[in-house]
């Protein structure tokens, strides 16, 4: 079994909603077991600040998924929930994103891990912290030797 993060965000609709129905989604999938929920958070919007505020949090998983199926389930459950994609880093009714699975470190056209972004985004980092800090020491770590 694999333990992995995900990272959920949303500022259009119900965000604590759209966040708790992508969290019962998760939670409900066979192959995976929901092991830790953080709190939600409320963060400025990044990259693109032009829009409202966002609802944050994470959760860890234990998974028999292999990273991509991860990734499609992850897509296919913000799709289920409403979400249309129209700007880069614009407003969404949720985005789930996968921050860390175990220590792979994947740099390829679907999928990058650790998550490319997560080490400068402290709307991550805070849920990541309180459920996974050693996912989230390793993260730190794998990025120093990046930039290194
Ligand atoms: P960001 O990736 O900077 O947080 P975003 O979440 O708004 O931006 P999306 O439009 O949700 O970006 O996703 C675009 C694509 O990113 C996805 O279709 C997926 O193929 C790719 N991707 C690469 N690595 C990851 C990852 N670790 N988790 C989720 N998606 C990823
Ligand atoms: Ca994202
Ligand atoms: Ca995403």
């Amino acid at each position: 079994m694999a333990h992995a993060v995900l990272a959920l965000g949303a500022n259009m609709g119900d965000p604590a909603l759209q966040i708790a129905q992508a969290i019962e989604a998760i939670a409900g999938h066979k192959q995976i077991s929901l092991l830790k929920q953080s709190t939600l958070i409320v963060s400025e919007p990044w990259g693109k600040t032009d829009q409202d505020r966002f609802h944050n949090g994470a959760v860890l998983i234990e998974t028999t998924l292999a990273p991509l199926e991860l990734l499609d389930f992850c897509l296919a459950t913000e799709a289920a929930i409403g979400r249309v994609r129209i700007e880069k880093w614009g407003p969404r009714l949720i985005d789930i994103d996968i921050i860390v699975y175990d220590e792979l470190v994947i740099d390829s056209q679907r999928l990058t891990l650790p998550h490319p972004h997560a080490h400068e985004r402290d709307f991550v980092l805070d849920p990541l912290r309180e459920i996974a800090p050693d996912m989230a020491d390793w993260l730190m770590i794998q990025t120093d030797n990046k930039s290194a």
